[in-house]
């Protein structure tokens, strides 16, 4: 299992709606709507994954 850096759910690598490289790494989506906005500011979301976010 991985995480969905956009939403932080769980994902099966097998089951990703979407896939994205960025920087060398894989990373997993459970739909295009997540792949789209990470493309468009993977920074942002691996801040946020790094951190604890509050919302
Ligand atoms: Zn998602």
């Amino acid at each position: 299992m991985v995480k969905d850096p956009v939403c932080n759910m769980d994902i099966d690598e097998k089951k990703a709606a979407a896939i994205s490289n960025y920087k060398g790494k894989t990373y997993y989506f459970c739909s295009k709507v997540c792949k789209e906005k990470f493309d468009k500011e993977p920074e942002k979301y691996l801040k946020e994954s790094s951190e604890s976010i509050k919302s």
